[in-house]
């Protein structure tokens, strides 16, 4: 054992090379293979980075070397060529090496390690093989559904475990499954109560890994990486990748690829950005009103700081004869379910929300956020305002301003090196 991660966390010393077995999946990660590229450093617009030391693309999905029902499944699916960063990250992920793989919200991150994981499966095993974990419930159902999507040919079991279900309920979905999706705190209770076997799992996906290395989440990764095979593939996706969150990754990782999507791919190109200056806190409610009509041509987030402030939000909208739906995390799990649900099929079309949905939800109907409080974090601006302009389509995002976050939005509008403007009166042109 070794103490790696400071604060008294241990986990098993990973294996050196010569302690690596033959067919251990994370043979193919050992020694720099002739394949890398130069490493090459780049520094991104929102001031965090990684070295790039795979340039290897690969253009066209037929030519990735995956198993033929997988690709089928792919197709079928809609995708005809791989996204950026799919082009980069699915060969090594499939290949069985360990990945750090950084790109912008919404350029398909998502089907990247779903592919790889599929094609890491073997299908005659029924033991669980790959863990999939995401940092929350909606973003675990969604992962879910693309896996189980892709998968359509194949003979895979996917299935997913979250909290606020019941553990019995859980354990009898996730009996069986080959690819299991959860948030960590449910998974790492599966695990102790022996549910969820680990024997066999040989790939580990962390999504949105900056935020599932981050203090919240830490210890119970650390926790749950100490019950997984220390030879186990390692995938950490993300669009933003601190300096903290990276080192960290180095002491359970081997030899990772990194990928950084280059810089043009990760700024906020594509999205508008603009603001209203409210002057005071209680005009945006009426702000948000004479908004309602210019919200509902395509489908539109709000974001608030505050579970407090979703339920003042919804209510005052909904006595002006608007109709919207709101989701945070005190919610039950299955409102939860059904709200995202609603807006994922159209039926609704204003959600207000806390940052709960800020990371990952994929919606493709959205084209306006609204960001009703500037975010506390500023990382979660680009995360958020990520929710629109989804695979390249066109996006807007309006924050809303009291004269107290001008300097807040200054401030923003440096760390991005971008330009916020104010709202002109043809936004529903931009739409
Ligand atoms: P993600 O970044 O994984 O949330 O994906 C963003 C959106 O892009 C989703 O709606 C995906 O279905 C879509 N997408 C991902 N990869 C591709 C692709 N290769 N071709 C077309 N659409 C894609």
């Amino acid at each position: 054992m070794s103490e790696i991660f400071g604060s008294g966390l241990k986990v098993a010393d990973k294996p050196s090379n010569e302690s690596v077995g033959s067919n251990s999946p994370r043979e193919a990660s050992r020694g720099p293979p002739e394949d890398w590229g130069s490493t090459t450093k780049r520094s991104l617009d929102n001031g965090f980075e990684i070295e790039t030391n795979w340039n290897k693309t690969v253009e066209k999905f037929d030519d990735l070397g995956i198993k033929e029902k997988l690709l089928r499944g792919i197709y079928s699916y809609g995708f005809e060529n791989p996204s950026a960063i799919q082009q980069r990250a699915i060969l090594p992920a499939a290949q069985g090496r360990d990945v750090i793989a950084q790109a912008q919200s919404g350029t398909g991150k998502t089907a990247t390690f779903a592919i790889s994981v599929l094609e890491r499966i073997d299908e005659e095993d029924p033991a669980c093989q790959a863990l999939i974990m995401a940092p929350t419930r909606e973003l675990v159902i969604q992962i879910r559904g693309v896996v189980y999507a892709l998968a359509e040919y194949m003979s895979v079991r996917v299935a997913f475990c979250v909290g606020g279900n019941e553990v019995s309920v859980d354990a009898a979905k996730i009996d069986g499954a080959q690819v299991v999706v959860g948030t960590p705190g449910r998974v790492f209770d599966l695990m102790n109560r022996k549910m969820l076997k680990t024997e066999k799992i040989h790939i580990l996906v962390l999504d949105e890994a900056d935020e599932m290395l981050s203090r919240g989440f830490k210890e119970q990764i650390v926790n749950i990486l100490k019950k997984i095979s220390d030879k186990a593939q390692i995938v950490l996706m993300s669009a933003t990748m601190p300096p903290d969150a990276l080192e960290l990754s180095q002491k359970f990782m081997q030899n990772p690829v990194q990928i950084l999507v280059k810089k043009e791919e990760l700024t906020l190109d594509g999205i508008r950005q603009f603001y209203v200056n409210c002057e005071k806190e209680e005009f945006k409610v009426d702000t948000l009103c004479d908004l309602y009509e210019t919200m509902t041509i395509t489908q539109a987030v709000i974001f608030c700081n505050t579970k407090r402030k979703v339920i003042h939000v919804q209510t005052e909208l909904t006595n002006n004869q608007h109709t919207v739906s709101a989701i945070h995390s005190d919610m039950p799990q299955k409102e939860r379910e059904v709200v995202m649900n609603e807006f994922r099929t159209g039926s609704s079309r204003v959600l207000i929300a806390t940052d709960l949905i800020a990371r990952g939800i994929d919606v493709q109907q959205v084209s306006l956020v609204i960001n009703f409080d500037l975010p506390a974090r500023r990382e979660n601006y680009i995360h958020r305002i990520g929710r629109s302009g989804r695979f390249g389509r066109k996006g807007v995002s309006i924050n809303f301003v009291t004269r107290n976050d001008i300097r807040i939005m200054k401030d923003l509008e440096d760390f991005y090196h971008t330009k916020i403007e104010e709202l002109p009166k043809n936004v529903m042109d931009l739409l």
